[in-house]
């Protein structure tokens, strides 16, 4: 992961950061990787490996990127996860190929009335014969510019209140689905966040995930794990901007000695050090939890909490330990800096 990662993505980083985008070049090595399939059996395409490495996986992209460890944790954790533990054969075979070596996915619950409260959602999908007819609009969707599928909450019966909402497949190049401009966001630049419309948007029934009415129950048990996901980015957040930074104090002479040497710095960089770890082994925990099947909610939440004030603190000390250069982009720490708030902000894994 270590050479791939080096060889395949830093060279790309600054530039997508700049221009705020996704090179494909960094998509498609993902793919040609098996990152993007991590967990999908090989019968699909996928690498067939565990939730474990898909976490190791975010984890050691964060350390270069946090915006392709985004899309990396939303296809593997959310779409790859929810196809495989809910889609019908036929399903899978249609899309779990797809998604193991070539197409990105997309998981479409937010609307601009419905952030935190999720399940006030409006879209609404109604039925006809043997398919449905999406309208309504969704907003901050991960990953949409380049998207072929979309995992589309609705809701079937707005009487039902969020017992209404309901799972839909959309294809990228399905009538009356509008992709709209991206975000100009503070970090996490290059994973491209967009609104969509969907205007009279007709979709088979088949294309329904899981069971009608459902959506609510497979939302909140995606966000419960993907909150690891998050805990992982966060990470490798705080590391890679670590490892980035201590060699600079090693190298720095002030007062004719190495920075790094300070006792003050010491004190600081210990205990920067030990907070990562810490970190570290909250999301490992939650993540090996999750993995045998034991009850895991409570400690993905601490894992996701306890890493995203880790990363905070890690990414402002850095930037003091680093001097000047540390608030230039001469360096990745600002960078880092930018990328580790979202980790924070958000109450929701995504
Ligand atoms: C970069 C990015 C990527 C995203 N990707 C996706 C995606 O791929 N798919 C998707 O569906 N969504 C996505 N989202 C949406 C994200 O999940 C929402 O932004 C999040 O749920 C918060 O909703 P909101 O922005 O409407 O904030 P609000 O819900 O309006 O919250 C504003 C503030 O009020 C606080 N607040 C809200 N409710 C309470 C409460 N009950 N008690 C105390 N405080 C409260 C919040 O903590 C926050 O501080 C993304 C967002 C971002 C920024």
């Amino acid at each position: 992961m270590f050479i791939y990662a080096r060889d395949c993505i830093a060279p790309y980083v600054s530039k997508m950061d700049e221009e705020s985008a996704m090179d494909p070049a960094v998509i498609k090595s993902l793919f040609d990787q098996g990152l993007m399939g991590i967990e999908i059996d090989p019968e699909y395409g996928g690498t067939g490996s565990t939730f474990f490495s898909s976490i190791l996986v975010i984890e050691e992209l964060a350390k270069v990127d946090a915006s392709v460890a985004v899309l990396c944790d939303i296809q593997n954790t959310l779409i790859n996860t929810l196809l495989s533990n809910l889609g019908t054969p036929q399903q899978k075979e249609q899309y779990l190929s797809r998604l193991s070596t070539d197409t990105v996915g997309s998981f479409c619950l937010s609307e601009a009335e419905a952030g935190s409260d999720a399940f006030a959602l409006k879209t609404r999908a109604e039925k006809h014969k043997d398919y449905y007819v999406i309208n309504g609009s969704k907003m901050w969707i991960s990953n949409a510019e380049h998207a072929g599928v979309f995992l589309v909450m609705a809701n079937v019966d707005p009487a039902a209140g969020y017992r209404g909402i309901t799972c839909f497949m959309v294809d990228r190049d399905t009538e009356g689905m509008a992709i709209g401009k991206k975000e100009n966001k503070l970090g996490l630049r290059a994973s491209s966040t967009c609104p969509l419309n969907f205007d009279n948007v007709k979709v088979p029934e088949k294309n329904i995930l899981g069971q009608v009415g459902h959506g609510y129950k497979y939302a909140i048990g995606m966000l419960n794990e993907g909150r690891i996901g998050i805990a992982a980015q966060m990470l490798g957040v705080a590391q890679g901007c670590f490892d980035h930074t201590i060699p600079y104090t090693q190298q720095r002479i002030q007062f004719g000695q190495r920075i790094f040497d300070f006792q003050g710095l010491q004190h600081q960089i210990s205990h920067v050090a030990t907070q990562i770890e810490a970190a570290r082994l909250l999301t490992y925990n939650a993540a090996r939890l999750k993995e045998a099947g034991r009850p895991f909610i409570k400690e993905a939440c601490m894992a996701k909490y306890f890493t995203s004030e880790v990363a905070t603190l890690t990414t402002s000390k850095c930037i003091e330990w680093m001097g000047g250069v540390g608030f230039t982009k001469d360096y990745p720490i600002e960078k880092y800096y930018r990328d580790c708030k979202i980790g924070e902000h958000r109450r929701r894994p995504l």
